[in-house]
């Protein structure tokens, strides 16, 4: 079978590798749709501490079960599945306490390689987060979950029933899910990018207000009366805006800090706005299986139209065009063929 290698940044090579066999509690799945995700293109561009090179690449996907394992339950050759590569083990310490995002094991054995014709998918990730597809829901949008469980994740510990105004700031694909699911809770949501034609696809997606990074301060002020927003969500990943964004949330508002920057950056914060002000700011990394399901849930439920998010597709070969056209800023997420 083909299978995509990331060698090194911006290398890739398509090699010519066995189709993986499954042993006890494994899956072997038949990829319909892969996608192209932020992580990828972040790894493509500079390396990323979580995707060792040279090595298999590709995360998100969608397919049809191909062999199972010894014991699996509740999947058969020819379903069609939908499903993340990662899931916690259950026995560390931060598994004990509940935070299975956060597990120490969780990157190390994950299953990369979904840019190929075939994923093996590890026993613990077939117990724990492979779920069925059902035919409403196209491989294209399967694909989303892995993506989608990310995005839902910081909600999972905050009350969003309280909010009302909402700032996302970065309109690329996990900012755009952000708006998504925040619209489906009825959330006024004001989104700002570098970008005209990601601030059309916003508009598209029902945002109440687009706007260049150099006018947020304004935007916010107009609409709500210079009382700040009451969540924002940073999803660009750069050390000026992690800064800035704690400049447009109210008093006793929440700062969500979605995109990951360079390893071995720092920032400053206004102590005044952390004490007095009493902000909530948070990270957010990965995700639980309750995330995964939840975020699953959401998807079938079809309330949201991400098919918008997806630019375009590639057979598996072409994927190098994809990662160039990422590269210069055209499109957001790219479905790949095998
Ligand atoms: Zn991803
Ligand atoms: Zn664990």
């Amino acid at each position: 079978m083909k299978q995509v290698i990331l060698i090194e940044p911006g290398k890739i090579r398509i090699s010519d590798v066995p189709i993986p066999e499954p042993s006890e509690g494994e899956i072997v799945v038949k990829v319909d749709t892969s996608l192209t995700c932020g992580t990828d293109l972040k790894a493509y561009i500079r390396g990323h501490n979580l995707i060792p090179m040279p090595g298999p690449f590709g995360h998100e996907y969608s397919g049809t079960v191909a062999s199972v394992g010894k014991g699996v339950q509740g999947f058969k050759e020819g379903t069609e599945v939908m499903g993340v590569h990662s899931a916690p083990c259950l026995s560390c310490k931060f598994c004990k306490k509940g935070l299975h995002h956060l597990c120490e094991t969780i990157m190390e054995k994950k299953a990369l390689g979904a840019f190929a014709e075939y994923l093996l998918l590890p026993a613990h990730v077939v117990k724990q987060n492979l779920y069925l597809k059902p035919k409403i829901l196209s491989f294209e949008e399967a694909a989303l979950l892995e993506p989608f469980s990310c995005t839902v994740h910081p909600y999972s510990k905050l009350k969003l029933d309280e909010v009302e105004t909402a700032l996302v700031i970065g309109a690329g694909t996990i900012g755009l899910m952000h708006l998504a699911y925040l619209k489906t809770k009825g959330i006024k949501v004001i989104i700002s990018d570098f970008f005209d034609d990601r601030l059309s696809l916003a508009l598209k997606m029902n945002a109440d207000h687009v706007t260049a990074p150099h006018d947020i301060e304004n935007i916010v002020k107009e609409t709500t009366g210079a009382f700040g927003v009451d969540l924002v969500v940073e999803c660009t990943g750069q050390q000026g805006v992690w800064e800035k964004a704690v400049n447009y949330v109210r008093r006793g508002g929440t700062v969500v800090l979605f995109g990951g920057c360079i390893s071995g950056t720092s920032v400053t914060y206004d102590t005044k706005r952390l004490h007095y002000d009493e902000l909530t700011i948070t990270g957010s990394f990965h995700y639980t299986p309750e995330d995964v399901k939840t975020a699953y849930l959401v998807l079938l439920d079809k309330s949201m139209d991400m098919s918008s998010l997806i630019s375009g597709e590639f057979p598996l070969q072409d994927i190098k065009k994809a990662f160039i056209q990422l590269k210069e800023g055209k499109g957001v997420k790219y479905a790949l063929k095998p």
